[in-house]
């Protein structure tokens, strides 16, 4: 081969446009190009010219990449021919099969022009030292002492006859010489080219130098001459090929933020899966996951914690799965899970509700600053969809329930419109409810941390069904907000605390009653003029009335909506920042608009375990302190808790440690049940709590 003369490049592809594109590339590249739309004409092409490089794609009509390969290879020819593999289906298993095929390198589409040229160079070098060691031999064949490559001659039998100084290292690692026997590889070749002719070849490595042996003649007396070649350079090169290609293939396959796989693994591996599954009779489910509100977790507390939100979330999901589950980024916020060998589909609702509550319970632990929950739906094949694509569209239609639902949840595929039905059906039932005003306000004590009193009540929706039991606030009054009720379903649970708090304070007790406020009930042309309306009317005082807004509904950054707030403060009602520090709340706004309280996202109550946790709600509380606000705290649930947030100086406690929200009878039994003038909490005989007890009068108790 001339090392000026530009090397020919055999390329076939079905593609007309790749087709044009690799031939043009080839050619600026300096190669002399030749193309085929199929395996059979480039092979036809391949026996009469035998260029020293092939490029093949692997999908291709009449004759494909893979038996394209397998017949050049099964030709023989005494000259080397580099193949190299191009095909949008990458992966391991392929990628196995094609070398087992004697393909020298496996390319994946699309490719990086880059990455293509190095993948050339590195074939032509192959290439070239390869047939330069070939000239070589044939040149000095017949100068046998002075071949710097080893040349030995044997006999039928495998006993070497002759050997050149070259080979001496060799003999000696064999423990062998002339008279002596060839190692079994070299036998083994010799015996081939006796009895069927065929040209092998075989490797050799010694001190570190490795050599390819061939045998290429045979004398009249029956002897065979055994040439090898130093190929150590060639193989460091291919060493180096292999290094750099499997560096790539998993750097293509990872994303880049997280480690897990990324959109082109998942890609690759859930038709594998799918295969897999369906030979065992088992069934696979595709997840979709969402991380909740991340754009704005993203807005509030800047990119690089969403980084590490996702990288959190995407840990924390591989590490609760089997080794052959996979988990990969489908993109932004979004991850995609494939979860095989379920024997059945009810399998994965506890699955869900265990990865959701591993994500909820790590996050809280870490020093993340805010809760995160996940949406998930997910689809299962065969029952669902038995293509990758259709899988992934009915996974897809479920975590777009999820959402629909309120978010923090999983749902399943359901056929047809399903699952739209049965969002359409409870929406239905609510409409019915609110006409039959069958919602119930419930109340759940709120304590005040000092005097040890119950200082006031919030009132939380409840609404039962006789066949669904009681359905949970965060899935009907996301419905009722999406879909226009919730003024109306608002406007019932403040008619029924008003009721519930006249017969309180009838009783005696000195109590204020929050309730929740939604966007679309304070945009409500007509909210303020009702609200004042029925709050004179029922004679509850309007200072007894906590509404509390939460940053989530991004209420505060709406101007009528501030403007709203403002004029209830100036009306008389008192105004809670609810879930404070749930990574939506801005400190500005705290001072900025009338608020009375600021109330902590239970999330972080659940962080105080750890000491970072412990200093943001100390940071609230002293903020809060210092802004003239009350604080509270809530879903306060152990006594440690309690004990942390009285020596932080907090005001209010609200958690199931005193009591869940109760019906109003229960809550009055509840009242009752306190001693009227030093109430008795469950952690009375703590020493901290008595010390703080304080003096009866300082305690406002009027009950
Ligand atoms: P929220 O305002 O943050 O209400 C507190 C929620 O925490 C309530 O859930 C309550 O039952 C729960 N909780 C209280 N203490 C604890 C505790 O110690 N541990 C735990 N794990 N949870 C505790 P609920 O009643 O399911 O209400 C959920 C959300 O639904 C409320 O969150 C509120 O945003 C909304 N909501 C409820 N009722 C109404 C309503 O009448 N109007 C409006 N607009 N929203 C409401
Ligand atoms: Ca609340």
């Amino acid at each position: 081969m001339d090392a000026a003369k530009p090397l020919t490049i055999l390329y076939a592809e079905d593609d007309a446009v790749s087709s044009r594109i690799l031939g043009k590339t080839l050619q600026q590249l300096g190669y002399e190009a030749h193309g085929f739309v199929n395996g059979q004409l480039a092979l036809d092409w391949f026996i009469q010219n035998q260029p020293p490089i092939i490029i093949s794609d692997w999908m291709m009509p009449v004759l494909d990449g893979l038996a394209f390969c397998e017949r050049v290879r099964g030709l023989n020819l005494p000259h080397y021919t580099y193949f190299m593999m191009l095909t949008a289906n990458a992966g391991q298993a392929n990628y196995r099969k094609a070398m087992d095929s004697g393909v020298d390198d496996f390319l994946a589409k699309p490719f990086r022009r880059d990455d293509f040229y190095i993948r050339l160079r590195v074939a032509e070098r192959i290439v070239r030292q390869r047939w330069e060691a070939e000239a070589k031999i044939k040149s000095l064949a017949r100068f046998p002492s002075d071949n710097p490559n080893p040349v030995l001659q044997a006999n039928g039998q495998g006993l070497i006859l002759y050997a050149n100084r070259t080979s001496m290292p060799l003999l000696e690692k064999w423990n062998s010489g002339v008279g002596g026997r060839l190692p079994v590889q070299l036998h083994a070749l010799l015996d081939s080219r006796l009895k069927t002719g065929a040209s092998l070849e075989t490797e050799l490595g010694c001190d570190e130098r490795i050599y390819s042996f061939g045998t290429t003649s045979v004398s009249d007396s029956g002897d065979v001459y055994l040439y090898g070649h130093d190929i150590t350079a060639r193989k460091k090169a291919e060493a180096e090929l292999i290094a750099m290609r499997n560096q790539a293939v998993a750097q293509s396959l990872q994303d880049a933020l997280t480690g897990i796989g990324n959109r082109v693994l998942f890609q690759q591996r859930l038709p594998q899966m799918l295969e897999e599954v369906q030979t065992k009779g088992r069934k696979l489910a595709l997840l979709l996951v969402d991380i909740d509100n991340f754009k704005d977790l993203n807005d509030s507390y800047g990119h690089k914690v969403g980084d590490q939100v996702i990288m959190h979330v995407g840990h924390t999901l591989r590490d609760r799965l089997k080794v052959k589950d996979c988990v990969c980024r489908w993109g932004g916020d979004e991850l995609v899970l494939m979860i095989t060998d379920l024997p059945t589909r009810e399998m994965m609702g506890p699955i869900c509700v265990r990865l959701c509550d591993a994500v909820k319970r790590s996050a809280a632990e870490s020093e993340l600053p805010a809760c995160i929950t996940l949406s998930m739906g997910f689809a299962i094949y065969p029952d669902d969809a038995e293509t990758p694509e259709a899988l992934m569209q009915k996974a897809d239609q479920a975590l777009y329930q999820a959402k629909a639902d309120g978010r923090d949840c999983w749902r399943e595929y359901k056929g047809g419109n399903q699952a739209l039905a049965d969002s359409q059906n409870l929406f239905q039932r609510l409409t019915v409810a609110l006409h039959d005003e069958r919602l119930q306000a419930h109340f759940q004590p709120v304590w005040d941390a000092i005097g040890q009193r119950v200082a006031g009540v919030e009132a939380l929706a409840r609404w039962h069904e006789p066949d669904l039991g009681f359905i949970p606030p965060d899935q009907f009054i996301p419905l009722a907000e999406s879909k226009g009720h919730i003024v109306q379903l608002s406007r019932q649970i403040l008619d029924r605390s008003l009721a519930a708090m006249q017969a309180w304070i009838k009783q005696g007790y000195d109590l204020s009653l929050s309730v929740n406020l939604s966007k679309r009930q304070l945009l409500e042309e007509k909210f303020l003029h009702d609200l004042r309306r029925l709050v004179d009317a029922s004679g509850v005082q309007r200072h007894r009335l906590i509404f509390e807004v939460t940053e989530r509904q991004s209420i505060l950054g709406h101007a009528i909506g501030r403007q709203r707030l403002e004029e209830m403060a100036k009306d008389g009602f008192r105004l809670s920042l609810d879930d404070f520090g749930s990574g939506y709340s801005s400190f500005d706004l705290v001072s900025e608009l009338p608020f009375h309280e600021l109330k902590i996202y239970s999330g972080l109550i659940k962080k105080m375990h750890a000491k970072q946790g412990r200093r943001i709600v100390q940071a609230i509380v002293e903020m809060g302190q210092t802004l003239g606000l009350s604080v509270v705290a809530e879903g306060v649930e152990e006594e440690d808790q309690v004990r942390m947030l009285r020596d932080m100086g907090i005001h209010k406690i609200q958690g199931y440690y005193y009591s869940k929200p109760l019906a109003p009878d229960d809550l009055m039994a509840y009242l009752a049940r306190q001693p009227k003038r030093t109430v008795s909490p469950p952690v009375a005989d703590d020493p901290s709590s008595a010390r703080q007890a304080g003096d009866p009068k300082d305690t406002g108790i009027s009950y």
